[in-house]
């Protein structure tokens, strides 16, 4: 009789067991889950947005209703290899981690910035504010910031391209980052250290023109 009190007291321990070890493996994959997902919306090196959240979330963005103006622009540093070359990779890497809160800094809460790849940010707005008066101004930041890297005063600029339209929906995404990327060529074109703005209506219309002739 005294047997049935020891096999449930067993039976219970080892149930009671089961579940915190399950419960450590759930925890311990959840936090993996946590880990890979941070890892995939984020850049490694400024912790800034990746491409991937980026898409993400403009596809939100652009999914709700609204009556703002939207811009976006792509701003690429200039002769970015010349540092890489003269002072070393880990040199460059200062001036991107350097480049991009400068950038974060002068958005307002309605900009999405993202790691475009490489020496390459992407600026996102739907809201009032002039992107370009905003670009203007990290532009000039920039310019002016020195980024110190072993006791060695640093300095880089950007080409900015924007392109801005009354409103894009999701499939129109692409095609409105291929115009900022044109307008940033115009700056280089130009002679570096600018922003361009192109409409992205205009540059569509003309794109149809030019394939009908
Ligand atoms: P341009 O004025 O025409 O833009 O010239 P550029 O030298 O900036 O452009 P180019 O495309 O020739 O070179 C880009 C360089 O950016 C080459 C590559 O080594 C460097 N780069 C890309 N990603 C990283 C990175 O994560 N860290 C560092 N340090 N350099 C990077
Ligand atoms: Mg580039
Ligand atoms: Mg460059």
């Amino acid at each position: 009789m005294l047997r049935f009190p020891f096999v449930y007291i067993s039976l219970f321990a080892t149930a009671a067991y089961i579940d915190i070890v399950l419960t450590g493996i759930y925890d311990k994959l959840k936090e993996t889950e946590e880990r890979a997902r941070y890892l995939y919306r984020h850049d490694a090196l400024t912790g800034i947005y990746s491409r991937h959240a980026f898409y993400e979330e403009l596809e939100k963005i652009l999914k709700a209703p609204s009556d703002m103006p939207v811009s976006l622009a792509l701003m690429d540093i200039d002769g970015f290899k010349e540092i890489n070359d003269k002072y070393g990779h880990n040199a460059g890497d200062e001036i991107l981690k350097e480049l991009s809160c400068i950038i974060l800094e002068n958005v307002c809460e309605h900009g999405i910035v993202c790691r475009w790849g490489g020496e390459e940010f992407v600026l996102f707005s739907r809201c009032g504010h002039d992107l370009y008066l905003i670009c203007e101004e990290i532009r000039r930041i920039i310019e002016k910031a020195a980024v110190i890297y072993e006791d060695t005063e640093l300095y880089v600029t950007l080409s900015i391209g924007i392109a801005v339209a009354e409103s894009i929906n999701e499939l129109q995404l692409n095609d409105f980052i291929n115009c900022a990327d044109t307008a940033m060529y115009i700056s280089k074109k130009d002679g570096k250290n600018k922003t361009t703005v192109r409409n992205f209506a205009v540059a569509e219309n003309l794109k149809i023109l030019e394939k009908n002739t």
